[in-house]
């Protein structure tokens, strides 16, 4: 079984262990198992909508061949100065759309709302069960037809424990709030729509902008304006679901006209319900943190690192960007969609 253990000088966890085989020994060359009519190459489904003549349209099921296992406790263990603990853990996969090739933009904004709903209420019912300290949200688009790589799709990914950058996030806010007495994003957020230069777009509740460090050219943050620290529960009510998904819907197809290759990752708050957390460590958090939704576009020979350290070098400074990235406005109505075929 896969374990997860604490380097402990970053304190980053590390999953090591044997990943299971893919069964894609079953598929054929050619075949996208996430495409209607090979629901049986994928686990049966943990939630489906389905349209009017009961065919799926946004499925979810528990990834192929997972590295993290759901049944089981974590059984925290020490091993001399250092900490593991089992791969405990659930990964589920959300197919978006029937339709290949087709991606998250291109759909119609009821759609976008109907797929991040599934998505929702997943992190909702993972975050039912105390063992799952955080569940990630993400999202790696990279067209390669007609494997699953051609298939939009989103992850969810429960876990034992916090992943090293959102657990820096919660520190950084808690620290600032400390300090403030204030948000950290809300004070962000203050100023950036004060002197725009670096927002993409904003209406009444929802806003885009290149942060002011952005690590790669192009990244852009949606959050909303108003403050909330969980994604999951602000957008629990349908109509403020759709009004989010219209909004990133059009920030997606702005971002595409860039790059069609793209990393997204929802930032939301811990699982507070989760057993273990040493006391008063999120006291603050529903007024200290403030979920976002980060989106960084592979511009293809611009994404530098400087050395292995985590500092970044970007040439695009984030005015740059943005005035780029303001100038991209969708045109009234989808675009089309892609050729199945790239
Ligand atoms: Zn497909
Ligand atoms: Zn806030
Ligand atoms: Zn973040």
């Amino acid at each position: 079984m896969s374990e997860l253990r604490l380097e402990p000088v970053t304190r980053r966890w590390v999953v090591t262990g044997q990943r299971p085989a893919l069964p894609d020994g079953h598929v054929a060359a050619g075949v996208c198992p996430f495409c209607p009519g090979n629901e049986h190459l994928t686990p049966k489904a943990i939630c489906e909508k389905r349209d009017a003549s009961g065919a799926w349209s946004v499925r979810a099921f528990h990834d192929r061949a997972p590295i993290f296992r759901i049944e089981g406790g974590a059984n925290r263990r020490g091993e001399g100065m250092y900490d593991l603990m089992n791969a405990l853990g659930a990964h589920e996969i959300v197919v978006e759309t029937r339709e290949h090739a087709v991606s998250l933009a291109h759909l119609p904004a009821e759609h976008v709302a109907l797929a991040l709903g599934v998505c929702r209420d997943r992190i909702l019912d993972l975050k039912q069960d105390e063992r799952f300290r955080y569940v990630s949200l993400f999202k790696d688009q990279v067209w390669a037809a007609p494997s699953v790589h051609g298939h939009a799709h989103a992850q969810v990914l429960a876990t034992p424990v916090l992943p090293v950058f959102v657990e820096a996030e919660f520190r950084w806010c808690q620290f600032h709030f400390q300090k403030k007495d204030r948000c950290l994003l809300c004070d962000m957020l203050r100023q950036e729509t004060e002197d725009p230069k670096r927002v993409v777009d904003q209406n009444e509740h929802f806003i885009a902008l290149c942060p002011f460090a952005s690590r790669s050219p192009y990244e852009m943050w949606v959050m909303p304006l108003s403050h909330s620290s969980s994604f999951e529960r602000d957008l629990k009510d349908e109509e403020r679901m759709r009004a989010f998904a219209a909004f990133y819907k059009s920030a997606l197809e702005r971002i595409e006209k860039i790059s069609e290759s793209l990393h997204v990752a929802v930032h939301t708050e811990p699982n507070l319900q989760a057993k273990g957390w040493p006391a008063g460590w999120w006291e603050t958090l529903t007024e200290d943190f403030h979920w976002h939704v980060e989106i960084n576009p592979d511009v293809e020979g611009q994404r530098r690192y400087l050395g292995s350290g985590g500092l970044y070098y970007n040439p695009i400074p984030a005015e740059e960007a943005a005035l780029v990235l303001r100038a991209l406005a969708p045109e009234p109505g989808s675009p089309a969609p892609r050729d199945p075929q790239t």
